[in-house]
């Protein structure tokens, strides 16, 4: 079986391999087996943080660029106006968190598919949490509206292509998956990957994803969509990790000793799942040889506490025959 390997996916494999293994392996939107089903729908419970975050992601990425390509203004009141539709609308339905209707297809949901992890696990979705959700998702865009260095970035592409996938061979079985959250086509200039942060303390240093997202566009197969001939190397490309809610722009710069250090990190975590999976397939593989983590608090985040270890854990019942 070919694996894939993403650096949210090593994140979560080395905070739990057994979390890593219900995702990658358990989960399966069109077996028939009602338990890997199950799974799935459990592998989309997002925390209301994420769940902001993505709001302002898919803002960006679905209307503010496609404007910026088309070259047609697009106002902070406009993005504020798609957020606050999307915010409600998501709301609604994650409120209604029909996570237990196994004939669910996220993929006719539309957009406005949601469920979130404190639905499942507390029963609401506590308001203050909500209340700050919108703020924040406010103060991302009004701050980003005002990184004259982001948007000069933006502004001054030829073509800006948000969430594209990425892909390379790994090594053998393991296809290497990334999703940027902007490449950005400059010309001369040399091409922009962003990846837009939505942390309250934003501290953290995204050096190490950024790298790996580079490696991604100088090994992969190019889009159609890309500029004709486009090649490039992962220390010629401008990297930024914008933080949001803090206005903070880190701008990083690949050095060759990176470079490898960030190649060694894929190729290590990617043997470390290859030499546990050994190629194998659901069936082939048992849950038991997946260890768990010691940190309690990875499980109270985790979104298969439920079918983990709350056997008890109400409405769940039906799942303990599979
Ligand atoms: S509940 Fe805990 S041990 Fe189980 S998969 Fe999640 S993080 Fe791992």
């Amino acid at each position: 079986m070919v694996m894939r390997w993403s650096y949210s996916a090593s994140r979560s494999f080395r905070q739990c391999q057994r979390q890593w293994y219900f995702k990658n392996v358990v989960a399966s939107a069109i077996a028939n087996d009602l338990f890997r089903k199950q799974v799935y729908l459990l592998s989309k419970l997002q925390s209301i943080s994420a769940w902001r975050g993505k709001i302002v992601d898919d803002v960006i990425s679905k209307t503010l660029i496609p404007s910026l390509n088309r070259g047609v203004r697009f106002t902070l009141q406009d993005a504020k106006n798609c957020a606050r539709g999307l915010f409600d609308r998501q709301l609604a339905y994650g409120r209604g968190h029909p996570i237990d209707d196994l004939g669910l297809q996220v993929s006719k949901e539309g957009d406005d598919f949601t469920v979130f992890h404190a639905m499942e696990y507390q029963g609401e979705l506590p308001k203050h949490e909500i209340q700050r959700a919108w703020c924040e998702v406010e103060t991302a865009l009004v701050n980003l509206f005002s990184m004259d260095d982001v948007k000069y970035i933006l502004k001054s592409s030829d073509y800006i292509v948000p969430q594209r996938a990425l892909q390379f061979t790994l090594m053998n079985d393991v296809t290497m998956l990334a999703y940027p959250d902007v490449i950005a086509f400059r010309g001369d200039a040399p091409s922009a990957i962003i990846d837009w942060k939505v942390h309250a303390f934003g501290t953290h240093d995204a050096w190490l994803q950024l790298a790996i997202y580079a490696i991604a566009l100088s090994r992969c197969n190019p889009h159609r969509d890309f500029p004709s001939g486009f090649e490039t190397q992962p220390q010629e490309l401008a990297l930024y990790e914008v933080q949001l809610l803090t206005s903070v722009v880190r701008k990083h710069s690949l050095e060759k000793e990176q470079i490898v250090e960030a190649e060694e990190y894929m190729i290590n975590s990617a043997y470390e799942m290859a030499c546990l999976t050994e190629g194998g397939k659901y069936v082939d593989l048992n849950i038991e040889d997946f260890q768990t983590t010691i940190h309690a608090e990875t499980c109270q985040r985790c979104a298969f506490r439920a079918i983990c270890w709350e056997k008890s854990h109400v409405g769940r019942d039906k799942l303990l025959s599979y």
